[in-house]
């Protein structure tokens, strides 16, 4: 780098002057100050891009960057020492970036990127590889590749219809390229003739000369977006990925002595971390694909130990109650049961029991696919805490859920004494059933959201189960734990969850996993069938029916409305009672009051109708064990878990099955989620898929998925060794006790997203 300052240096810096003296009006320069930093220099021109139209504070920040910018290039070194004294701020707004306008940060703030440690925290994806520089002459058709050489000619050609083509000569002493741009009229202010470029680009050979199309340029040997691993950040509305690294790459330098480290140095080491400051040095300017690997996974552990400790730190009170069971109530249960459990239950249940007679509370998750019996799970932890003389409540997301289970557990416990009682918001007698409660003469208590009104009160409830958790808001969850006291806890979900994202949202949860079938594994085979097949598959659907075969018909949720959603019901169903009129059609759907719903499920379960046409008010828990097939109706609408539920209701009793999903698919996603629901029978599988497909916001059914964005490092596909190790560190470290500015920094980096989880 020059030691004397340029010709263009001094130029710029005399204008600069007097444009302060002169109260920044842009009169300095005759043609305007960004086009006069233009013509002398143009790779300067991002420290004042908008100034014209800039109020004059801005354009004296900018000036301010410009200068700068100027004298950091000569002597970089000794004017970052002179002009920074002190360790830079890094919860300083983003406004004080060098190189940003105030529109700019604007579009930013929207991305949550307000602080300068928002901006270093910000990291890539990905690696572009633009190392190599390839000399002209080896030039294919095809290679995306870097050239350096020197701009022979330059010209800016007006076409028709008000285009504009600049089209660059390139010559490196081994041949000539033409580097031609599109509409980017102002690039032909910015390269000018025997200025020394590198251009990177796709090469095509067009009239026998070789040519790349709108490449990335900038002054040679530059270092951001040629000649280097280059990041990809993740493009946003309104900005883009070039204008995104040169704002980190811009600040880098200025902002890393900021960067604090929040691990201890032995931790570091005993897990391989580099140092915070160089991973995020590293990940914005890796030398190599290993190194930047190296830097992310830093970076994840660091983020997901913080998370972990955060989770630790606010999880529930641990003291919980010690529930002995004396009177054989499980035995009884036990013995009167006509099938034997599977060896996964078996060991969930052991897992829940010793809970159970711990004084600590029970915090645990019950993962299972689709069939594999949870609900004899829960119902066997129920009945423990009841021989020990507590009241259970048992909560699912829809009323015909509960009146299910409230069946399935009279039938089941017939015999015991144990008293069950259902609660919907549909259920007469409510003050009677109050006072039960309140007198402690129901044991069981099952149903929906109504179990949180403030009317319902419990004599001692001790054990809160949660039935397909995440079709609850966080307040319904909490507000049924607070009507006990340290009730023991035990949730479910419909489908399995990806490990990753368990340890994610359920990092203070113990997990027990049913991975074996009742009836072994299933046999139903799904078939995606183009919508224009319909008339096809229907025909099929008759001949199954003939032979005795029954099944469902399942549409697809109508966001708007439910009577929309039911009339379309009633209309597919009139259509396949006129087509099936002696194999029985029946109905189901939301706005049917709970008696039409349960005599329309009795109906199908007595094989009086064979044909059920329902809304997704079947998704969950429905059990009608010879149903054998399903006709999904525009499967494209459904998310793959759903589908997956969905699918759950046929072949249950182990028999062959058949799932037909209807559907176009529209999109690119469309496709992949039904060919994958086609593929997978397994609903672990399905779940990585998912989450392959979609990402994790969708999985965990909430508004709030923005909260994984805070993730930034993590890696839900591929992370999952690193974040168990991640969470045993937390553990230990915990259990040592964590200082005040740890916990400051987990607050402020994860406090939201932890209240959010842990309700
Ligand atoms: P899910 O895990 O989807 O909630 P369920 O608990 O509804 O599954 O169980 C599915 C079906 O399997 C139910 O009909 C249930 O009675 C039956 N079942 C559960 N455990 C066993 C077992 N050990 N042997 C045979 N059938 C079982
Ligand atoms: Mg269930």
């Amino acid at each position: 780098m020059p030691q004397e300052n340029s010709d263009w240096q001094i130029r710029i810096r005399k204008v600069l002057d007097l444009e302060r003296a002169t109260g920044y009006d842009d009169r300095a320069a005759t043609c305007g100050l960004e086009a006069f930093v233009r013509l002398q220099h143009p790779a300067s021109i991002q420290w004042i891009e908008g100034y014209a139209a800039a109020t004059p504070a801005a354009r004296q920040s900018m000036i301010d960057d410009l200068i700068r910018s100027l004298s950091s290039d000569d002597v970089r070194a000794a004017s970052q020492a002179s002009s920074l004294p002190h360790e830079p701020d890094l919860t300083e707004p983003i406004s004080r970036a060098h190189g940003i306008g105030s529109k700019r940060a604007t579009l930013l703030a929207k991305l949550g990127l307000n602080t300068m440690e928002d901006l270093l925290m910000f990291f890539p994806h990905r690696l572009e590889d633009r190392t190599q520089v390839t000399r002209i002459g080896l030039l294919k058709d095809g290679m995306d590749v870097s050239v350096r050489g020197a701009v022979h000619a330059i010209q800016k050609v007006r076409m028709n219809r008000g285009m504009t083509l600049v089209k660059a000569s390139i010559a490196d002493g081994t041949g000539f390229l033409s580097a031609v741009w599109f509409n980017q009229p102002w690039v032909a202010d910015q390269i000018k003739r025997g200025m020394m470029i590198d251009v990177f680009g796709h090469v095509e050979r067009s009239y026998g000369e070789l040519q790349m199309k709108s490449p990335i340029w900038e002054p040679e040997g530059m270092g951001v977006e040629i000649g280097r691993w280059v990041p990809v950040y993740p493009a946003t509305e309104g900005i883009t990925v070039k204008s995104i690294r040169s704002l980190i790459h811009k600040n880098l330098d200025r902002c890393l002595p900021g960067v604090r480290e929040s691990l201890s140095t032995d931790m570091r080491s005993q897990f391989r971390l580099m140092s915070r400051r160089e991973a995020v040095e590293t990940i914005h300017r890796p030398q190599n694909p290993a190194a930047f690997e190296r830097a992310r996974r830093s970076l994840a552990f660091e983020e997901f130990f913080l998370l972990q400790l955060g989770l630790l730190r606010s999880s529930r009170s641990e003291v919980g109650r010690t529930h002995a069971a004396n009177n054989g109530l499980l035995e009884s249960f036990f013995a009167g049961l006509r099938f034997t459990l599977t060896a996964a239950q078996r060991g969930a249940i052991d897992e829940i029991l010793s809970d159970l007679s711990k004084p600590v509370r029970m915090m645990r998750l019950l993962q299972g696919d689709v069939g594999s019996g949870k609900t004899l799970v829960a119902l066997a932890a129920a009945i423990a805490v009841i021989d020990s003389g507590c009241q259970v409540a048992y909560m699912a997301p829809t009323e015909i859920l509960a009146e299910q289970h409230a069946l399935t557990f009279e039938r089941m416990l017939s015999g015991l004494p144990v008293a069950v009682q259902i609660l919907t918001g549909n259920t007469a007698g409510k003050t009677t059933i109050n006072e039960r409660i309140a007198n402690g003469d129901v044991d069981l208590l099952v149903g929906t959201h109504a179990l949180i009104q403030e009317s319902v009160s419990f004599k001692d409830l001790g054990l809160v189960i949660i039935d397909e958790q995440h079709r609850f808001g966080v307040v319904q969850r909490s507000a049924i734990e607070e009507k006990g006291d340290r009730v023991d806890l035990l949730v479910m979900s419909a489908t399995p969850i990806p490990r990753t994202i368990t340890l994610t949202l359920y990092g203070e949860f113990d997990t027990s996993v049913l991975d074996e079938m009742p009836m072994g594994p299933r046999s139903i085979e799904t078939q995606w069938i183009e919508a224009s097949k319909r008339d096809a598959l229907y025909e099929k659907i008759g001949r199954m029916l003939d032979e005795g075969r029954k099944g469902y018909v399942v549409l697809p949720l109508v966001e708007e409305s439910e009577k929309v959603e039911a009339n379309a019901a009633i209309q597919v169903a009139n259509e396949l009672t006129h087509r099936f009129p002696v194999h029985g059609v029946g109905l189901i759907h939301g706005r049917l009051a709970s008696a039409e719903k349960a005599k329309a499920m009795e109906a199908f379960r007595d094989g009086e109708t064979q044909l059920l046409v329902a809304t997704t008010v079947i998704e969950v828990g429905i059990d009608v064990q010879d149903a054998d097939f399903m006709v999904i109706e525009d499967a494209d609408r459904f998310g793959l878990s759903q589908l997956h539920q969905l699918r759950g209701r046929i072949g249950r009793a182990g028999q062959p099955s058949w799932c037909f999903a209807l559907a176009d698919a529209g999109t690119e996603e469309g496709k992949e989620r039904l060919a994958a629901f086609q593929e997978h029978l397994d609903g672990f599988a399905i779940a990585e898929e998912d989450l392959r497909i979609r990402g994790p916001g969708d999985l965990v059914g909430t508004q709030q998925h923005g909260y994984f964005t805070l993730l930034r490092a993590v890696d839900l596909m591929r992370d999952l060794d690193l974040m168990r190790r991640a969470r045993e560190a937390a553990k230990a470290a915990y259990a040592q006790g964590i200082s005040p500015e740890l916990t400051d920094l987990i607050e402020q980096r994860f406090g939201e997203m932890i209240r959010w989880i842990r309700v």
